[in-house]
């Protein structure tokens, strides 16, 4: 049998030729259990069309979505020790890096460009959820650093794309550090006279959220993210107190005042595209405060940029 096996099925396969069909046609919405067919979802930016819940994105779906036409230069990064702990649970922490590797086909769980987003000058670092619950370990931590630095170097606005469960277990005190040096960072950008935004995606949680993703000029969400440090169910049980509905997302955060906006992904790109132009040369401030609407963004978003712009004036 060895020779149909080795032989002719590769001659079959080779004149059949091999199909582009993707694994998952279908994908069922976390939200409201409708099923999804890939080619609508990709349409419409992973956001399901009969409930409107905005599903994970890749990094790099993530960067070719906000940067003008698609297009941006990579920005690598200095390489780290991979296992510098040589960490076992019941896998070792290399083979499931090597797996996270292959799933997502990204290095690690931090993907960096520079580019334009509606005209403006920016370098973005977006997380990969899929890659290890998008932990921050030092990779991650260099990739904030490089963004950073490329943000300086181009004169560019430097915008950060959360979405992540927290510091990385396997690296231990390694990954912690990375809370104090991504702030570090972050302060070099405003030193530089630079605007730095962070867009909060579903989830940002753990020590991201307790470090670079909480401190942007403007902090922006996405409709429905899950966004806090301890998960509920955690703060539900130290409190012993039931929790308000919709605790902990995004909505919740701008009527608490955590937030400046929460935006649909559809008029993601113009918005931070007005609000940098309005950080950095007040060009579109009287568009906004007037209450003419400009291109790709609704009326409310358009207050909300005014109200955001006159809070990061006072600062
Ligand atoms: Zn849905």
């Amino acid at each position: 049998m060895s020779w149909l096996n080795e032989f002719v099925r590769p001659k079959i396969r080779k004149l059949v030729g091999k199909k582009d069909v993707p694994d998952n046609l279908w994908q069922k919405c976390p939200s409201c259990e409708q099923m999804l067919f890939h080619r609508e979802l990709s349409d419409n930016l992973h956001v399901c069309h009969a409930c409107g819940h905005h599903l994970r994105l890749a990094a790099k779906d993530r960067l070719t979505l906000l940067f003008d036409n698609g297009e941006f230069t990579g920005v690598g990064f200095a390489a780290v020790t991979a296992d510098p702990l040589k960490f076992r649970d019941n896998r070792r922490y290399t083979d499931r890096l090597k797996d996270a590797k292959n799933k997502s086909g990204e290095k690690e769980a931090i993907l960096v460009g520079h580019g334009t987003v509606s005209g403006q000058n920016a370098v973005i670092a977006a997380f990969d959820f899929g890659f290890m619950g998008g932990s921050m370990g030092q990779a991650v931590g260099e990739g904030l650093l490089s963004a950073a630095r490329a943000a300086i170097d181009a004169n560019a606005a430097l915008i950060v794309v959360p979405a992540s469960g927290g510091a990385r277990m396997q690296e231990g005190m390694l990954s912690l550090i990375q809370m104090p040096r991504t702030i570090l960072a972050v302060e070099q950008v405003r030193e530089a006279g630079l605007p730095y935004i962070v867009i909060l995606t579903d989830p940002t949680t753990g020590g991201v959220s307790a470090s670079f993703a909480m401190i942007g000029d403007i902090q922006i969400a996405e409709p429905g993210a899950n966004i806090g440090f301890a998960g509920k169910r955690v703060i539900r049980d130290t409190i012993r107190e039931e929790l308000p509905e919709g605790f902990q997302t995004s909505e919740s955060l701008l009527d608490h005042g955590m937030l400046d906006m929460v935006v649909p992904r559809s008029e993601m790109r113009a918005t931070v595209g007005n609000v940098l132009a309005l950080l950095r040369d007040g060009r579109t401030k009287r568009s906004s405060e007037s209450g003419i609407p400009v291109a790709g963004i609704s009326a409310t978003n358009n207050a909300q940029i005014a109200a955001a712009a006159n809070r990061a004036d006072g600062k």
